[in-house]
Parts: C-alpha cells; sequence; structure tokens
C-alpha cells in the first residue's frame, strides 16, 4: 500500500518506516500535524494513513477531522499513546477507522492495515458500514439505526452502545467492557449507568429489544443473526 505515516517521534517514525517498507510498502513520512495534513491532501494515491494522536501544530484529531471535513473517506488508523477510551472514542468521533495503543507489536499494525486494505476495497468508496442484527440495522456512516425500516431516535451513548452490541454478536459484554468502548474518557460514570443506558436502549427498540439479553452476573449478549432472525 502507499502509506502516510504521520509521527512526530522520530525514533518511532524511523523504525515504523523501516518495518513498513520492508513489509513492501511504500510510506512517505510527515513529524507534525500541518505537515501531515499537507501530504495527505496534496499526495496523490495515499491508500492508508497511520495518525498519531500527540503531534506539534496540529493533532492527530485535527487532521483526521480536517481530512474528512474535506470529504476525504482515505482509511485512518489511529496511534494512540494511552489506553484511555477518551483517545479512542474522540479518534472515532474524528473519523478514524481504526486506533491502536503505543505500545503495540509491530505484528499488530501490520495486522490492523490488512484489514483496513481489505475494508476500504471491498466497499465502494461512498457506501458506509452496516451492522445488521435482525430487523436492527446500524448505519455508522450516516449514524442512522432503523427497526425493520423505522428510524429510532437514539442518543449518541445509547448508539454506541447498540454498535458495541453489533460488532460482536452472540459474545458476552461485561459493564466494564461496554463502559470502556461507549464512554467518553474523563466522564464519570458507575457501572450502573450502564445498565441505565441499556434500560433506554431497549425501550427504543422495542420488540427488538429481546436481542439484547440479560447474562445475570456478567453482562449483556446480543444474539447472534440467524436464517431464522
Ligand atoms: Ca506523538
Amino acid at each position: 500500500m502507499h502509506l502516510l505515516l504521520v509521527e512526530d517521534d522520530p525514533k518511532l517514525g524511523r523504525l515504523l518506516a523501516r518495518l513498513l517498507t520492508d513489509d513492501r510498502h511504500v510510506v512517505e513520512l510527515a513529524t507534525d500535524g500541518e505537515e501531515g495534513l499537507e501530504v495527505a491532501t496534496e499526495a496523490s494515491g495515499i491508500e492508508a494513513i497511520i495518525l498519531d494522536v500527540g503531534l506539534p501544530r496540529l493533532s492527530g484529531l485535527d487532521v483526521a477531522r480536517r481530512l474528512r471535513a474535506q470529504g476525504s473517506q482515505v482509511p485512518i488508523l489511529m496511534l494512540t499513546a494511552r489506553d484511555t477510551v477518551g483517545d479512542r472514542v474522540s479518534g472515532l468521533d474524528a473519523g478514524a477507522d481504526d486506533y491502536l495503543v503505543k505500545p503495540f507489536a509491530f505484528a499488530e499494525l501490520a495486522a490492523r492495515l490488512r484489514a483496513l486494505s481489505r475494508r476500504a476495497s471491498r466497499l465502494p468508496q461512498t457506501d458506509a458500514v452496516k451492522l445488521v442484527n435482525g430487523p436492527i440495522e446500524l448505519d455508522e456512516g450516516r449514524r442512522v439505526v432503523t427497526v425493520a425500516g423505522d428510524e429510532l431516535n437514539l442518543s449518541p451513548r445509547e448508539f454506541a452502545l447498540l454498535e458495541c452490541f453489533l460488532r460482536h454478536p452472540g459474545q458476552v459484554m461485561t459493564r466494564d467492557q461496554l463502559l470502556d468502548q461507549a464512554w467518553p474518557y474523563g466522564v464519570e460514570v458507575t457501572l450502573n449507568a450502564v445498565d441505565a443506558y441499556i434500560h433506554y436502549l431497549r425501550e427504543k427498540l422495542g420488540p427488538a429489544s429481546s436481542r439484547i439479553e440479560t447474562v445475570r452476573g456478567v453482562g449483556y449478549r446480543m444474539k447472534q443473526d440467524t436464517a431464522q432472525g
């Protein structure tokens, strides 16, 4: 792939560029946010961007936001310094497709890039990702949820929770996991809040709420989609 790497740490930047090149990628390296944005906007044929969050001149979040505001759909893999929900959620909100927490193994980065490139090649550029489970459909690009075709009015938190469930069908999600994935960093929340928001979400889902099962003492699980629905 033709990659743009935006990383201000000179050691890490050089190391990653070398490893990626060894992995048969073509790599442009930018060392601050403004340069990154410039290369992303002006260089042709960039297929994915590896974007550090903490950057001088313009943060990775701002770079992602500006690219998306310009209509760029190039896949963005965000590198966050700490494993905080805030970094992840704001990265994804800013338009990143995936994130990786530092420090990471290079194999992990390589795997994420493969996933991004598969996703990019599989989807028509203008098509958004749709998550479907029974009558529930969640359009990630348009941020719209429908049940049997009827649009629901979900709060951002309810939307994020439903998105977590739809991404992990059949898997038990603990309250901690849901909190971690659906709440922004820095917001003081208790595990009870998870239960409360699931209650709101279920109310809005109506009969389709039966697809979210309570696993007593553990958490919640979304039923796996089957042919029978
Ligand atoms: Ca940095």
